[in-house]
């Protein structure tokens, strides 16, 4: 296939393998319009809390330590194995889960996990018609969830911490103000606040609103801003998977430093 071959590619996944990369790499080359396609390719998504550990915890955790595994030998992947018929090549496993901007060149990005189907349409049509945005756009309303959440917004005081089973939603009312992380405030609009509408607070899957370039930060500096005492934060089970639950790979920190 000549390069530039295909019009539009949807890239979807993260990179986390050395063969996510050659396969980034070489659709870069063969494509005309590169699109990353979900919130894996976009900011890494759940698979990039691995940053938070390193290849060898990693292979520790999936290879020895999980109660199904039962491997004396302690073996893990290797890229290189001889065996009687040749040798056998898989590909390497990265410390590091990258998002797909931060591979190759992108030409626009649909987040969500996964893409809402009415903004795959949109982006679509837009590549029908030739009326793709300029080039860097992120193909989403320029909005927060909260701006389409139907829910009442109170005066957001957030004194205690609490997990959605642990109260009796009024289905009417902001979970912040029901004392519920919800990463609405930090989240780009898309979903139409899909989850609010069915009584669970947003997780955060369409990556940082507009204007925000750390989706974690800004969530973070959110419940500082409505915390009526510090150790409301500390009532905070999982920060970094509630922060960063999708995003932690495109943050500014984007890894856990590990010596
Ligand atoms: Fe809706 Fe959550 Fe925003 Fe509250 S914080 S308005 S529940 S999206």
């Amino acid at each position: 296939m000549p390069d530039k071959h295909i019009d539009v590619c949807f890239f979807n996944g993260a990179i986390r393998t050395e063969e996510n990369e050659r396969m980034a790499k070489l659709l870069r080359q063969k494509t005309k319009a590169l699109i990353a396609f979900g919130s894996c390719a976009c900011d890494g998504c759940v698979i990039g809390l691995g940053n938070l550990w390193n290849r060898e915890n990693v292979f520790e955790r999936a290879y020895m330590e999980t109660p199904s595994t039962k491997n004396p030998q302690r073996t893990t992947p290797q890229t290189h194995l001889k065996v009687n018929e040749g040798e056998l090549e898989l590909p390497e496993f990265y410390d590091t889960v990258k998002t797909l901007a931060q591979t190759v060149d992108v030409d626009y990005f649909l987040s969500g996990c996964p893409p809402p189907v009415p903004l795959i349409i949109n982006a679509a049509m837009a590549i029908f018609k030739n009326e793709l945005p300029p080039k860097g756009s992120v193909l989403m309303p320029t909005k927060s969830i909260c701006d389409e959440c139907p829910r009442e917004k109170k005066d957001k005081k957030l004194s205690e911490v609490k997990r959605i089973y642990e109260i009796e939603d009024d289905q009417e009312t902001c979970f912040l103000d029901q004392q519920v992380i919800c990463m609405g405030p930090a989240t780009r609009e898309g979903c139409e606040a899909q989850c609010p509408k069915v009584n669970m607070p947003c997780t955060g899957c369409g990556g940082p609103s507009p204007r925000v370039s750390d989706q974690g930060a800004a969530m973070a500096g959110a419940i500082a801003s409505i915390a009526t005492d510090t150790n409301v934060i500390d009532q905070i089970m999982d920060p970094i998977g509630t922060f960063y639950k999708f995003s932690l790979a495109n943050s500014i920190l984007k890894r856990k430093v590990i010596e």
